[in-house]
C-alpha cells in the first residue's frame, strides 16, 4: 500500500478551516492523514466578512449547498463595493462585480466610451454601463440570467457573512469528511537539523504531532513561515501606510443594501457589512496619522445603528513573506502576508493557495524543489497584483491638505502600477491578464472613480460610425435602466432563499 503523507494543518481560523475543508474534499483520502491544531486559548483574528464572487467557485467545488451556507452564516448578497470619497470628500462610485457595457467592433467597450468622450458626445459615466451598478443603486437582487443575450446575465456576486459562524460552518464541514482536530497550544517547534523541515509540534499538554507536510495557517504569528524556517519579511508599507483597524458590529438597518461601503476618512477608511443579522463596521488606520481615541471617535460616528459592544483593536503591517512554501511548510491566510481588506482580497488569496497546492501537492516521501517553486512564483504574483490595485485607490485623490492623502498622492510607485496607469492614460487600455485579481472592469472602476482618464482609445473603435456610437450608448444606458424595473428586492431575495434561523431555530433573524 502507498504511504500516506500526514498532513497538518496549524491553526482553525477561516484560513485552516478552508484548507481543511478543501484539502479533505479535493485529495484522494487513501493517500493522506489530515490533522488540524487550533487554540481556544489564542483565539481567531474574527473580522474577515466581505468576499469576492470566487467564493461561489469556491463553495461549488467542495459541493457545499448555497442556501445552507448562507442560512448557516447569516450570509447577504454583496455586488460590489461602494467607495465614497476617496478621490475628493464628495464623490461616491462603485466598484461592480459586472461588465461595463459591450465589445463593439471587436473592441473592448472603455475605448468606445473615451471616443465618445474625446469627440464630445456626452456618454455620462462608466457606471451608466453596468447593470450590477443599477442594481446596488435600486438594492435588488437575483440570480444572473443564464441566458447570456440578457443584460441580466452580465454580472456575478459574492457574499458578506459573519466570519466566526463561517470558520464553524467549515469546522463541522471538514470534520466530518475525516479531518481530525486537536485543541490545545503549540509551544514547541522541531525541526530536522539536516534539512531544516518541520518534523514535529509540542503542545502546552506535553503531547507531540508528527507530519510530513505542515500547512501554516496561523495568523499574524506565522509560526512556522515567518517564525521557525525565519522566511524574510517583504513590507509595502510605504505604499500602504495603514496598519491599524478598529472593529466593532452594529443593529441591523433597513434598506438591506447590496454591496459593500468603504468610506474614506482623514487616516484611513470606514467599511460597512450588512449581514442578515448585524452590521459589520471597522475603521482602518494609520497610527502615523491618528491616534486610537481618535479612530475610535471616527468609527462610531460612522455607525448608523447603535453599537453592540466596545470596538475592537488589531495592528498588522502591509506586505508577505518573501516565499510562502519553505521546505515542507506552507504559510497561508494571514501567516501568509497581510493586505488591507479595502477589496475583501484575503479570502480569496487562502482560496488560491488551497487551489495551486491540490495542484502541486507533494506525496509522501519527499518533496521536489520545482513544486515549491512554482507556488511561490504563483503566490507573488497573485498578492503583488492586489497590492498594485490598491495603492491606485490612494494614489490618485484629490483630498488635498489631508497629511495621510497627501503623501499617499506623493509617494513614488510600484513600477508595475506606473506601467498600468501609463497604458489607461495614454490609450485607455485596462489590464487583462488571466491570473490571480482583478479583472479589466474592476480596473476600469477604479481608474475612473479615481478620475484618472484616457487621453486615447485603441483605432478600432473608429470602425463604427460616430452616429450610431451615440446612439448605442443611449440604447445601452436605457436597456440597463429598465432592467431593474421589477427585480426583487435584496431583503426579499434573502427572506425567499436562505433566511438565517435564530439561536433557538425559530423562525427569521430580525
Ligand atoms: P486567524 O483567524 O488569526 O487564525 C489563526 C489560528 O491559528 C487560530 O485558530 C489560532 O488559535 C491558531 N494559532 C495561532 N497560534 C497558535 C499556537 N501557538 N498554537 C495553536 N494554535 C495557534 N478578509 C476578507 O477576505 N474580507 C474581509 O472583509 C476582511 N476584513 C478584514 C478586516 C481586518 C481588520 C483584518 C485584520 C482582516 C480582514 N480580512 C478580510 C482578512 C481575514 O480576516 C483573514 O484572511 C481570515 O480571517 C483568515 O485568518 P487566519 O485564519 O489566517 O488567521
Amino acid at each position: 500500500m502507498a504511504q500516506r503523507l500526514r498532513i497538518v494543518v496549524v491553526g482553525g481560523g477561516t484560513a485552516g478551516w478552508m484548507m481543511a475543508s478543501g484539502l479533505s474534499r479535493l485529495l484522494p483520502s487513501d493517500q493522506y492523514d489530515l490533522t488540524l491544531i487550533e487554540s481556544d486559548e489564542i483565539g481567531t483574528v474574527g473580522v474577515g466578512e466581505a468576499t469576492l464572487p470566487h467564493i461561489k467557485q469556491f463553495n461549488d467545488r467542495l459541493g457545499i449547498d448555497e442556501a445552507e451556507f448562507m442560512r448557516a452564516t447569516g450570509a447577504t448578497i454583496k455586488l460590489g463595493i461602494e467607495f465614497v470619497g476617496w478621490n475628493n470628500p464628495t464623490d461616491r462610485y462603485i466598484h461592480p462585480f459586472g461588465a461595463f457595457g459591450e465589445p463593439w467592433a471587436g473592441v473592448d467597450f472603455q475605448h468606445h466610451w473615451a471616443r465618445a468622450r474625446l469627440a464630445g458626445i456626452d456618454a455620462g459615466s462608466l457606471q451608466d454601463y453596468c447593470y450590477a451598478i443599477e442594481l446596488c443603486r435600486a438594492n435588488a437582487f437575483e440570480l444572473p440570467d443564464a441566458d447570456t443575450a440578457s443584460i441580466r446575465s452580465t454580472y456575478s456576486y459574492a457574499y458578506h457573512f459573519d466570519a466566526g459562524l463561517y470558520a464553524g460552518f467549515l469546522r463541522g464541514w471538514a470534520t466530518r469528511r475525516g479531518a481530525k482536530r486537536i485543541e490545545g497550544r503549540i509551544t514547541d517547534v522541531h525541526r530536522d537539523a539536516e534539512t531544516g523541515h518541520v518534523r514535529s509540534l509540542t503542545l502546552k499538554s506535553g503531547e507531540s504531532v508528527e507530519g510530513d507536510f505542515f500547512v501554516d495557517c496561523s495568523g499574524f504569528r506565522s509560526l512556522l513561515v515567518g517564525g521557525a524556517c525565519q522566511v524574510p519579511w517583504c513590507d509595502w508599507s510605504e505604499w500602504l501606510p495603514c496598519d491599524r483597524a478598529l472593529a466593532v458590529p452594529s443593529d441591523r438597518v433597513e434598506p438591506l443594501t447590496p454591496f459593500t461601503r468603504a468610506t474614506a476618512a482623514k487616516a484611513g477608511w470606514t467599511w460597512r457589512i450588512p449581514l442578515q443579522h448585524r452590521i459589520g463596521n471597522g475603521y482602518v488606520f494609520s497610527s502615523r496619522w491618528c491616534g486610537e481615541e481618535e479612530a475610535h471617535d471616527t468609527l462610531m460616528a460612522a455607525l448608523d445603528g447603535p453599537a453592540q459592544m466596545e470596538p475592537r483593536l488589531l495592528r498588522f503591517a502591509a506586505g508577505r513573506w518573501a516565499r510562502a512554501w519553505a521546505g515542507n511548510c506552507l504559510a497561508v491566510g494571514l501567516a501568509s502576508g497581510f493586505l488591507e481588506p479595502l477589496e475583501s482580497t484575503s479570502i480569496f488569496l487562502i482560496q488560491a493557495a488551497l487551489f495551486d497546492l491540490v495542484e502541486l501537492m507533494p506525496r509522501a516521501g519527499g518533496i521536489d524543489p520545482r513544486l515549491p517553486a512554482e507556488f511561490n512564483r504563483l503566490f507573488a504574483i497573485h498578492y503583488d497584483r492586489v497590492r498594485d490595485f490598491l495603492v491606485l485607490h490612494y494614489m490618485a485623490n484629490s483630498r488635498h491638505g489631508e497629511p495621510l492623502w497627501d503623501h499617499v498622492r506623493t509617494m513614488p510607485l510600484p513600477d508595475s502600477l506606473m506601467h498600468k496607469l501609463e497604458l489607461f492614460r495614454e490609450g485607455a487600455v485596462a489590464p487583462g491578464y488571466k491570473l490571480g485579481l482583478f479583472s479589466r472592469d474592476s480596473w476600469l472602476s477604479v481608474f475612473e472613480g479615481q478620475g484618472v482618464m484616457p487621453g486615447d482609445y485603441a483605432r478600432l473603435a473608429d470602425r463604427l460610425p460616430l452616429a450610431e456610437l451615440e446612439k448605442r450608448l443611449s440604447d445601452l444606458r436605457t436597456r440597463i435602466r429598465d432592467g431593474v424595473v421589477g427585480v426583487p428586492s435584496h431583503g426579499d431575495f434573502i427572506k425567499r432563499h436562505c433566511a438565517a434561523r435564530d439561536a433557538a431555530g425559530q423562525g427569521e433573524a430580525a
